[in-house]
């Protein structure tokens, strides 16, 4: 290794990677004042993916936050070449998307009401308006079209050089030709990074190093789930028709997309059979390069095109582009501290929209360095969204690869994804799928979404109002509103906190109070320090120094990662995750009590075993861990049992349960349960950017007891004014409606926000949604119970009556019998 005396010896941080990624995180954390940034490219800038981006820009997704990350990026296109003086390319021409059949046309309304709730304007078009936007078009299988006026499109070398000249200005230095080979990493904390040119020290290192941040990752132990897939699209000579001006076109139904470029078009697509890339490892020095094009794989989108765009049948044909790019096993990019490295980011896996996505996720990665959180939640690309099912490659591809050739798909409410499975088992599996279960998949588990009875079909049908799967789902939760049934659970994260200090620990972090004795049983958030919810949580206390906590499973890695990263220094407690060591039925209903006590001996009353406590008890001859705690708002238990038992347990339930009218249930059967009830689920109703006081859950946070907390103070402020937004349920009496989440509110005509989860509540017979109501000049009960409410549904309004608390048992009669 040759030292070279100009280069950097230390830096405050170092970003692997010089494509858009690398230089927008460069470009923030300068503009956040950051010194002694160093940017690191192996080559030249934007020679990985970034260089042969086709360059569309589109804003629209599934969650208000990634929406208004792209967003972000728009504005900054917008002004960025003003700044630094170096063209972009950005025209914001709006973006056209099509709809070819009546699905079609149902998911494109639907998005038209998401823009609006979060603040998009999208408008409908007839096919003939559609025209008028792109005359070459052929439209006559056409049902409508919706338009985005901010959407638009860039040159992506221009963007990311002109990034990195304002990263420049802010005094980041950016060496090139300068290949990182290794990170030092002593007693788990970052040191530096090795490179061919000579070593940096540096305690930050933000991994951007686009397909290749996999192996770079591998390199500090993190584990960055992506691999590459090619990825092909076609420029044409001039074609008469094709303006400059012209907005870019998305035709899912058709897989394909399209792009002015001087004059001719730039398009693309998805097609459902990609091929992998560098399945074998990288070729070396792969830099300016792309791949051989695969004309015979192309011509499936060719036959497509063409009947869309018939012109070009016979435009001459400039280049049939082929790059690899990193995607990822659920179509989503990633983002944030890596949950085995502390300081070390990811910023990769674009999935092909990373020159939308540079501008917005360069800024978060930025302040999640700067603040040690993101500026607002974004858990749709959150790194820890993913845990031991995206360890290993094989598996990731899999999935990968079907998520690739669902890019352009219709996403179905309630979708399930088919590769890679069956992943990981509850000991149950195989019984409960002799019983009719359908199973759909979280964080690799298989867990019985609902059950299909005699003559029903063991598959899911999809469908924007009623699937196939309602009726069943309807007995599931008839059963355990008034009888009993059966939930297998398993796949819930489990962890043990240990040590002297383990009830000081979680004093300091759990916003509710666990300091109870033994067998107490605590629901209760953990907060960040804006008082946002980060973890939503039971807390079992075992004994003075060892605490059970249950969470969601989907959760696994966020949660431990915040509860191990906030022990407060000095403190003897550590945290251990127990997940695969025990099974979890939860048996629910009225006459739960009624099956368990022909299975157990110990006293199991309402006095001995209240609501809000656990105990060791023996089940079948099983040592079990009984939670008396509740999702779907019954009477019941959460057992968590040894996986070796949890056969005989199940056994014996249901075989005790036969005289009570017993049933399997699953997840699907939960949702319902739990939306009548009001109970909040996080990721949807809250998270990072809620704190408890706006979701309603003031009442399970300790600002009664004079005990410090993380978040504490952020709420005591808050309670001292006007919350600026609420969460409310709403119902709707039109049978005919669908509430999915996402619909906008309006209050008096205004609107106000959107619905943050919705579905059908079989005992009150109506659909149900839950959203935040927001006011800048605030919200209380004066201001909810005076509006007149509607809903926006795929563009539609409706009234719909808004309930302040639960619609089902508010007094909690049911629980607590
Ligand atoms: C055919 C095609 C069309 C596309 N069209 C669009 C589009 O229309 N719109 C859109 O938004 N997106 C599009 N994309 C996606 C877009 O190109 C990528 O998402 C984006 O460029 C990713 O940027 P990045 O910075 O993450 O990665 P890259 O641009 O690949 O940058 C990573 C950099 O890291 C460097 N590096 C790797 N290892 C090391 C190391 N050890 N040391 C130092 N440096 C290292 C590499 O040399 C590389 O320059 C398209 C992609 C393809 C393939």
């Amino acid at each position: 290794m040759t030292e070279i005396k100009d280069f950097p010896a230390s830096a405050r941080a170092v970003i692997i990677g010089g494509g858009i990624v690398g230089c927008s995180t460069a470009y923030h954390l300068g503009k956040l004042s950051w010194k002694d940034i160093v940017l690191l490219e192996r080559h030249k800038l934007t020679s990985g993916s970034t260089f042969h981006a086709a360059g569309l820009v589109g804003q629209l997704r599934t969650s208000a936050n990634i929406t208004q990350l792209l967003g972000y990026s728009v504005k900054l296109y917008n002004t960025l070449e003003q700044e630094t003086g170096l063209a972009t390319g950005w025209k914001m021409n709006g973006g056209l998307r099509l709809a070819c059949n009546q699905d079609r046309w149902t998911e494109v309304r639907r998005q038209a009401t998401t823009a609006r709730s979060f603040g998009l304007e999208m408008q409908l078009l007839t096919p003939a308006e559609a025209q008028k936007l792109w005359p070459i078009m052929d439209v006559s299988d056409l049902v409508g079209a919706a338009f985005l006026p901010t959407d638009g499109q860039v040159n992506p070398s221009d963007i990311a050089q002109s990034l990195a000249k304002g990263a420049r200005m802010q005094g980041v230095r950016i060496c090139e030709d300068t290949t990182v080979t290794g990170i030092e990493i002593e007693d788990g904390k970052i040191k530096g990074v090795q490179t061919n040119r000579g070593r940096i020290e540096c305690a930050i290192v933000v991994n951007c190093a686009g397909q290749w941040a996999r192996e770079v990752g591998r390199m500090a132990g993190v584990n960055v789930p992506l691999v590459s897939v090619e990825h092909q699209y076609m420029v044409t000579e001039p074609i008469p028709g094709v303006t400059s001006g012209l907005p870019t076109l998305r035709d899912p139904d058709r897989l394909t997309y399209y792009k002015e470029e001087v004059g001719g078009l730039a398009w693309g697509g998805y097609e459902p059979n990609p091929v992998p890339w560098a399945v074998d490892g990288f070729p070396a020095n792969f830099n300016f390069q792309t791949l051989q094009p695969d004309f015979d794989h192309f011509e499936q989108l060719m036959i497509q095109a063409i009947a869309r765009v018939p012109a070009l049948e016979t435009a001459g044909v400039k280049t049939l582009l082929n790059g690899p790019e990193s995607f990822t096993p659920d179509g989503n990019f990633i983002l944030g501290e890596a949950p085995e490295l502390k300081n070390f980011f990811v910023g990769a896996g674009f999935n092909a929209f990373g020159i939308a996505s540079g501008g917005g996720a360069g800024m978060v990665l930025a302040e999640w360095v700067a603040n040690g959180e993101p500026p607002f939640d974004v858990w749709p690309v959150d790194i820890r969204r993913f845990g031991t099912p995206h360890f290993d490659t094989s598996w990731i591809r899999r999935r990968t690869l079907e998520m690739y050739g669902k890019h352009y798909t219709i996403a179905w409410p309630n979708e399930e994804h088919h590769s890679g499975r069956p992943c990981r088992r509850s000991p149950l599996y195989d019984r409960l799928a002799k019983q009719g279960a359908v199973f759909g998949e979280k964080m690799g588990w298989e867990r019985p979404n609902w059950f299909a009875g005699p003559g029903e079909e063991a598959k899911d049908i999809y469908s924007f109002t009623r699937p196939n799967w309602f009726a069943a789902v309807g007995r599931e939760h008839k059963a355990t509103r008034e009888a009993v049934a059966l939930f297998d659970q398993t796949s819930f994260a489990k962890f043990m906190m240990v040590g002297r200090d383990a009830e000081k620990a979680l004093e300091w972090i759990c916003a509710n109070d666990v300091s109870k004795p033994p067998g107490a049983l605590t629901y209760t958030q953990m907060l960040n320090k804006r008082g946002g919810v980060e973890c939503d949580l039971t807390v079992c206390r075992v004994a003075q120094d060892k605490f059970y906590i249950v969470t969601g499973t989907g959760f696994v890695t966020h949660d431990f990662s915040w509860i191990s990263r906030n022990i407060p220094e000095g403190l003897h407690a550590s945290l251990v995750d127990v997940t695969g060591a025990n099974a979890v039925l939860a048996l629910m209903g009225p006459r739960a009590r009624d099956v368990l006590a022909k299975v157990c001996s110990d006293d199991i009353s309402n006095e001995n075993f209240p609501f809000g406590s656990f105990r060791q008890i023996g089940v079948a001859g099983a040592p079990v861990r009984a939670l008396r705690v509740t999702y779907v708002g019954e009477l019941g238990w959460e057992l968590h049992i040894p996986v070796e038992y949890a056969v005989n347990v199940y056994e014996a339930l249901m075989a005790a349960g036969a005289d009570f009218g017993i049933v399997n249930a699953g997840y699907r059967a939960i949702e319902t349960l739990r939306l009548e009830k009001g109970y909040r689920a996080w990721g949807s109703d809250i998270g990072p950017d809620h704190t408890p006081l706006e979701a309603g859950l003031g009442m399970f946070v300790k600002l009664k007891k004079d005990t410090p907390f993380l978040g504490r103070a952020a709420l005591e402020k808050q309670k001292a004014g006007k919350l600026p937004k609420q969460m409310c349920a709403f119902t709707v009496d039109d049978p005919a409606i669908t509430l999915l989440g996402r619909e906008t509110i309006y209050r008096d005509g205004e609107r106000v926000g959107w619905l943050s989860s919705g579905g059908y509540g079989y005992t009150v017979g109506k659909m149900i949604g839950y959203g935040y109501v927001r006011n800048k000049a605030g919200v209380d009960k004066d201001y909810l119970l005076s509006g007149r409410f509607e809903l926006e549904v795929a563009t539609v309004r409706t009234p719909c009556q808004i309930h302040l608390g639960p619609l089902y048992d508010p007094k909690m009669e049911r629980i607590k019998s």
